[in-house]
């Protein structure tokens, strides 16, 4: 590896959830100790309603809003960028986030599939099929047709997609008889399926690259991949998806705002080297989609070792019919499978929020736990016969830890039979209403405190200023405790515990 990953931490951080726009209430402190001896205008003792009572404590670690940990990072490998997302850990511009999933409102399950399994559905084929349709327009695909017609080879194709379909007619009535043997419901069709090479036939057979011309089609399609640079016409096209979609002030969308979320990214742009995946393309990206010349939408990808990341989606909304949402999925799972990215992963997966729905509809798609950080079928979460069971029972599941999930508690009610948080009252034996580091909170998915005492933290490679250290280097570090409340060896335990210490003890930390 000839990157190396520079960070510094950002800490803990409670806010509004961008989904449901739920807040959350500030955790109570404690009382300071005059306090506690205030007295009342007759001079009496106020003492016992100065502390912290139980639900005050509760309603601070109840779920809401959304609560994450942050990370800066100037450079970033994609080796570690991978373990991050990995890890449950997503980019935003320069900025890492890991959400503190049984904290939020809505938690964010980080969701993947691997490319060359994609069955696609025949929604995918009717939206790639009308995209097409669209672009190549009437004239053009009538005139292919006459073209082909004439065509010999052809005509022995069609003989033997003939000979294919009469298959088809003969496996389904074997389907039918199974089912009959074993007492089922008699399927009325088999499930439609696209092999790989038909998938990548359909995606790119609207693009003018691969056209035979003439005829000129309707209108010239152009897919190009370039470096995430900020251009003005990139600019525009963000703005007015972000007005238009997500209803936000025009004024607030500058060329900072959109340079700082979707240009500016700590991964460098490099190419595999390895006999594996050498001048594989890797680092943040923009695939730009071209109609007549102009620029109707952009997707913000990270090429990584095991996979595409989709960071982003835009389009221009004269196009909305057109689902260009699904129509990119599809072309980034080519993209995956064309360029040897194993995995394609679509980013967050919020159960309930309609906008998300879409990103279940990408199968055979795996969920990562936020316990254990591994992956597991979607069906293992979100169960196929929408049973009440994983994520449609609680509002926090985890299938390795299935005691730790939580449903969400509302004591009116009665379709909820048990209080949810009555682990957390237990592990709360002793808590004084103040989180004094990352496990008090009870975050998913981060290295046990144990553990963590065990860590060499003094080794930690440090920047200050130009200065390059050992975090053992500063003053009072090695004295210092990870328990201690703002000392730097807490900073830096918390930091490895959630990043995982193989990438913090690997890093150099900017301080
Ligand atoms: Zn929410």
């Amino acid at each position: 590896m000839t990157t190396r990953t520079v960070i510094s931490p950002q800490g803990y951080h409670t806010g509004k959830c961008g989904y449901c726009g739920s807040t959350l209430a500030a955790p109570p402190k404690p009382p300071k100790a005059d306090e506690k001896a205030a007295r009342d205008e007759d001079g009496n003792l106020k003492g016992s309603e100065t502390l912290v009572d139980d639900d005050d404590v509760l309603k601070a670690i109840e779920p809401d809003g959304n609560q994450s940990y942050y990370v800066s990072a100037s450079t970033l490998s994609v080796e570690d960028y991978q373990k991050l997302l990995d890890r449950g850990w997503r980019r935003s511009g320069k900025l890492l986030y890991k959400q503190n999933r049984k904290a939020s409102c809505c938690p964010h399950y980080t969701i993947r599939l691997e490319a060359s399994k994609f069955e696609t559905k025949r929604d995918h084929r009717s939206t790639l099929n009308r995209w097409n349709k669209f672009v190549l327009g009437e004239e053009y695909v009538k005139q292919v047709a006459r073209d082909a017609a004439k065509d010999k080879e052809l005509a022995k194709k069609r003989h033997a997609e003939k000979l294919a379909t009469r298959n088809a007619t003969r496996e389904l009535e074997i389907a039918k008889k199974a089912a009959r043997d074993a007492g089922l419901k008699e399927p009325s069709s088999l499930p439609p399926k696209l092999t790989g090479d038909e998938l990548e036939k359909m995606v790119h057979a609207c693009e003018y690259s691969t056209l035979k011309t003439p005829p000129e089609p309707a209108h010239k399609f152009e897919i190009t991949l370039e470096p995430s640079n900020f251009t003005e016409e990139k600019f525009l096209l963000f703005r007015k998806y972000q007005v238009e979609i997500h209803h936000e002030k025009p004024s607030k969308q500058t060329h900072e705002s959109f340079k700082r979320f979707l240009c500016e990214s700590p991964l460098p742009q490099t190419t595999g080297k390895t006999a594996a995946d050498y001048g594989r393309k890797y680092g943040s990206f923009h695939q730009l989609y071209r109609l007549d010349g102009r620029l109707i939408a952009m997707a913000v990808l990270d090429l990584l070792p095991n996979c595409v990341s989709s960071v982003y989606f835009l389009y221009d909304t004269e196009f909305h019919k057109y689902s260009m949402g699904k129509l990119s999925a599809c072309r980034e799972i080519v993209l995956a499978r064309e360029g040897g990215y194993k995995y394609y992963y679509l980013g967050y997966y919020i159960h309930r929020n309609k906008k998300m729905e879409y990103k279940a509809n990408f199968p055979p798609s795996e969920l990562l736990d936020p316990e254990s950080n591994v992956f597991h079928p979607m069906e293992h979460f979100v169960p196929a016969d929408k049973s009440f069971t994983g994520l449609n029972k609680y509002r926090y599941f985890s299938y390795d830890e299935p005691t730790e999930s939580c449903r969400d508690c509302d004591p009116e009610d009665p379709g909820v039979e048990k209080d949810p948080y009555e682990h957390r009252k237990t592990a709360l034996s002793g808590y004084d209403g103040r989180f004094h580091h990352l496990w008090d909170r009870r975050m998913p998915g981060i290295t046990p405190l144990e553990d963590m005492r065990q860590m060499p933290l003094g080794d930690i490679h440090i920047r200050v200023g130009n200065v390059n250290a050992v975090a053992n280097q500063l003053r009072g570090f090695d004295m210092a405790n990870i328990e201690e409340e703002n000392s730097i060896v807490r900073h830096m335990g918390e930091m490895a515990a959630v990043m995982g210490p193989d990438v913090v003890m690997d890093a150099v930390v900017e301080l």
